[in-house]
């Protein structure tokens, strides 16, 4: 029987990772894409404390070899359930059961989608939740970008390096996103912001986006903007999927604990972006991961 399973290889679950298998627990990890979570997707982080403004998946190798140095097991695959057997847990994949003594949770959260139609079908025909990754697939043409928050405005920012002009689109007449970066992103000469609207209608061509039909969210007035992509950066849900079962995701959908990051089940832990909190960075991710995993190790 293993030690501890995390679910969740980012910032949070790696910490956790470096953490207990440090303190000696036998550890695995899983995830279903490459270590790193969001870091992933993130062009450049700067603000983590002791680092200079780093592109987010250098942090994200660092820290998966660091995670992974003291003999903890990467597995990939999707946890599809948890089984609380009181002592023991049973964390199940497509593939095995596997029994351990303690959980963690690190699963972060997923970007949430427009709910337009033919969005999902447009998905690498023009749609992008990921500007690092899909970004230079658009250079020197124009794209929309929606939402007012901090990834909104980050990844427009990024976007405007390599497009010919971003369009972002907020659907109140405020951003949500930091001063520091309102401030950075108003100085952007190829960014034109559009406030107070909201993507009604995806347009195509040839199964290709070729624009965005936009309502005025005061008057409901329509119109037709021409881009060739959409990057959607409207906020983030929890992934609890695999926790369902255990009954510990609350109304909110993210999952409450204690401070030592203990879920109401015994055994089973919660760090990261899925857990119930105020502030979701990287660093309050390491931070619960940390704790978590120092404490798994003070209870064997
Ligand atoms: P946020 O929830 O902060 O912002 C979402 C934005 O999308 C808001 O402007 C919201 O509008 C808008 N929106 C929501 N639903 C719709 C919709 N259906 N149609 C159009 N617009 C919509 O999400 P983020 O992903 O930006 O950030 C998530 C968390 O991650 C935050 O805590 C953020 O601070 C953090 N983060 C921090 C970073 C940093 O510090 N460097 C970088 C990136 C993220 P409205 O305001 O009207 O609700």
């Amino acid at each position: 029987m293993l030690d501890l399973i995390i679910i969740g290889a980012g910032p949070a679950g790696l910490s956790a990772c470096l953490y207990a298998s440090r303190a000696g627990l036998d550890v695995l990890i899983f995830d279903s894409a490459a270590p790193g979570g969001k870091l992933n997707v993130t062009a450049q982080i700067e603000n983590y404390p002791g680092l200079k403004p780093t592109p987010g998946p250098e942090i994200a190798f660092t820290m998966y070899e660091s995670a992974l140095s003291f003999g903890a097991k990467m597995e990939y695959g999707e946890v599809l359930d948890i089984k609380d057997y009181g002592d023991y847990k049973e964390v199940i994949t497509a593939k095995q059961t596997y029994q351990t003594k303690y959980v963690l949770i690190a699963t972060g959260t997923k970007e949430r989608q427009m709910n337009l139609e033919k969005e999902n079908e447009l998905v690498g025909r023009g749609i992008s939740y990921c500007a690092v990754c899909d970004g230079p697939f658009f250079k020197n043409q124009e794209v929309a970008v929606i939402g007012g928050g901090n990834s909104a405005l980050e990844e427009a920012m990024y976007l405007a390096t390599l497009c010919k002009k971003v369009h972002l689109i907020v659907r109140r007449d405020v951003f949500r996103a930091d001063k520091i970066i309102q401030d950075r992103l108003l100085k952007s000469e190829n960014i034109e912001v559009h406030f107070k609207r909201k993507p009604a209608e995806i347009l195509e061509e040839d199964n290709k986006v070729k624009g965005l039909v936009l309502e005025n969210s005061e008057t409901g007035e329509k119109e037709e903007l021409m881009i060739n992509g959409i990057f959607p950066f409207i906020g983030l849900d929890p992934m609890t999927q695999c926790a369902k079962s255990l009954g510990i995701v609350n109304a909110e959908g993210y999952i409450d604990a204690n401070e030592n990051m203990e879920t109401a089940v015994k055994g089973v832990f919660v760090a990261g972006d899925v857990r119930s909190k105020q502030l979701r960075q990287v660093v309050t991710a390491t931070n619960d991961g940390a704790i978590a995993g120092q404490y798994i190790a003070s209870l064997k």
